[in-house]
């Protein structure tokens, strides 16, 4: 199995069994985020309690990019820090715009993105989750 192949498979997997689906009842913040280009439509809510990000889940309609790439996200934010979040969604849109081909391991399964930036128009699918969380962040710090 070549690497794009395995990526693929981390991608279809994500898209056919997404990780933390659904809509959190209390949310502490949470955002809505559309791709108009692709149509893709994703709802991110978050509790943070602390700093830390102690659930996270998304809803929402749209390519297999932008559904994959949420549940990742959703995955790898959980348990960490807002600041750390920032800074892994940094990391993913250096890596998906083809900046930075030195991402580490924290990027987890979300590496499997990483050939989207040979596809300018998927990259606001992958991204996409990512913003909306971001958004998220700034709807609660506004409160
Ligand atoms: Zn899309």
């Amino acid at each position: 199995m070549s690497l794009n192949d395995l990526f693929t498979e981390i991608i279809l997997d994500h898209y056919q069994h997404p990780h933390n689906h659904g809509v959190i009842a209390k949310p502490t913040m949470s955002s809505r985020g559309f791709n108009e280009s692709c149509g893709d439509d994703i709802q991110v809510s978050v509790v943070v309690r602390d700093g830390v990000i102690a659930e996270a889940k998304f809803s929402g309609a749209g390519c297999s990019i932008s559904q994959s790439s949420a549940s990742i996200m959703t995955d790898l934010v959980i348990g960490k820090s807002v600041d750390d979040a920032k800074s892994l969604a940094a990391k993913f849109y250096e890596m998906v715009k083809g900046n930075d081909d030195n991402y580490g391991e924290e990027l987890g399964d979300a590496i499997a993105f990483q050939g989207v930036s040979k596809f300018p128009v998927r990259v606001k699918c992958a991204t996409l989750g990512w913003h909306t969380l971001e958004e998220a962040f700034k709807s609660g710090e506004k409160k």
